[in-house]
């Protein structure tokens, strides 16, 4: 959405750079107050390359080229000129430091988004959130650990703070723990659903005052086919075990019924009917879930969360979907 919108925009503007300098442009640099961006043109076509906090552009990362007869040239646009939003929407990715999460974020960035990496263990998220650096307008990282509401309440905090808006909540951080059919117990399901249940409701809780204000807010809600009671009752085929499953695709479940009743709740209420909520599951994916079993990569796999992050205006509410459309309740 973002790209194309920012390609038709560049297009038009390289035109104007070349006839004013009279040399076609290989790269432009975009510096603004908050973000600046770097577009290198390719074969005809614009590529939107690193787009990093205006104070961090270095001439070593390519940004700034002001000297005649260098390659280049340094053009201020307004953001919402560029990407047609005033500024570029901001992100939140619960277990954003690896797996799905990270390729997330990294295909997110590339669409123009700032990326804040939530990640239970601090440095790890930083690491993440590095890891992304150059792709988009800028990723961050914060501790979060959706099990634990203080960790839950100072990211809350910590985003205000720093970026002073959410515009899309990824609840993806989620766990398996194994247990034996015939020996489960409440001790053995109690952190799994703790983690991929009490969590997502416990960080949307936290972030919907910001997401609120957002003009186009998403939430969506990373849950599993082996949540598909429909699939489930005809004997689907999903991977994995019987002992993967007995804990984790009744937490799915009922995050899939969660993300129900927060589309009717918001779709009631007149402050929050803006806001659209989503279930997507990316597919058997080979992650550390699974200890690298899956058959998708996770390039394809987080393809649907980035689809249901991106949605527009008409895009749907309490929706259950998957790369290849709508997953059975
Ligand atoms: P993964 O590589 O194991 O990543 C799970 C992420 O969740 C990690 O970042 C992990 O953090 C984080 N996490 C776990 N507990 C957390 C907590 N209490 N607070 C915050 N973060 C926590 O697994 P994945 O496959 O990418 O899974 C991502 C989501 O996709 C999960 O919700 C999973 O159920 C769902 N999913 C996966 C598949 C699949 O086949 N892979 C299929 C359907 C759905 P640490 O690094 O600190 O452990």
């Amino acid at each position: 959405m973002l790209t194309e919108t920012t390609t038709r925009l560049v297009a038009r503007f390289t035109d104007a750079v070349s006839r004013a300098t009279d040399t076609a442009p290989t790269e432009v640099v975009i510096s603004l107050r908050e973000v600046s961006a770097r577009l290198v043109m390719e074969g005809g076509q614009v590529l939107l390359v690193p787009a990093l906090p205006a104070g961090r552009l270095s001439s070593r990362d390519g940004g700034v080229r002001r000297q005649p007869g260098q390659r280049g040239h340094h053009v201020v646009m307004a953001f919402r000129d560029l990407f047609g939003v005033d500024r570029p929407p901001v992100v939140l990715i619960t277990g954003g430091n690896k797996g799905l999460g990270l390729e997330t974020g990294r295909q997110l960035a590339q669409r123009g988004l700032v990326i804040v990496v939530g990640s239970r263990d601090l440095d790890r998220g930083r690491d993440a959130a590095a890891s992304l650096d150059g792709l988009g307008p800028g990723a961050t990282a914060v501790q979060l650990d959706v099990t634990d509401p203080a960790s839950v309440a100072s990211a809350g905090d910590a985003v205000r703070d720093q970026l002073g808006r959410l515009d899309v909540l990824i609840n993806n951080a989620g766990i398996i723990v194994e247990a034996r059919p015939t020996e489960v117990t409440a001790e053995q399901m109690r952190p799994v659903f703790e983690t991929n249940v009490f969590g997502p409701a416990t960080v949307t809780t936290a972030m919907l005052p910001l997401l609120a204000a957002s003009p186009h807010p998403r939430i969506v809600n990373v849950t599993s086919t082996t949540g598909s009671l429909t699939l489930t009752a005809n004997g689907a085929d999903f991977g994995g075990t019987p002992e993967t499953r007995m804990a984790y695709a009744p937490s799915k479940a009922a995050l899939t019924m969660l993300t129900l009743q927060y589309a009717r709740a918001f779709a009631a209420a007149e402050d929050l009917r803006h806001i659209k909520v989503n279930a997507v599951t990316p597919g058997y994916t080979a992650t550390d879930l699974n200890h690298g079993a899956g058959r998708r990569t996770v390039e394809q796999g987080a393809q649907v969360i980035v689809a249901m992050a991106t949605i527009d205006d008409d895009g749907p509410s309490g929706s259950f979907v998957n790369h290849a459309g709508t997953v059975p309740w």
